[in-house]
């Protein structure tokens, strides 16, 4: 299962939670403040599998030319 990160709109806080894909956008409370006022954030690991063609296996990302990412913000 695939994990997703949420941002809670209240307290401003991440976290992360373990759900099926057919959960993903469902609503989920915030585990600090138990707001349901909740929204999914876009996670490392979410656009590496929607967006296989940008990432490879640790090289560059599409934003550089070189093999060194340090500089980018991916
Ligand atoms: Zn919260």
């Amino acid at each position: 299962m695939p994990i997703y990160e949420y941002v809670c709109l209240e307290c401003n806080i991440k976290f992360d939670a373990l759900r099926s894909m057919s959960d993903a956008d469902a609503p989920i409370h915030c585990e600090n403040c138990d707001s349901d006022h909740t929204s999914r954030a876009i996670s490392l690991f979410a656009a590496h599998s929607e967006g296989r063609v940008v990432a490879g296996a640790g090289s560059a990302c599409s934003a550089c030319t070189s093999s060194n990412c340090s500089s980018c913000e991916i």
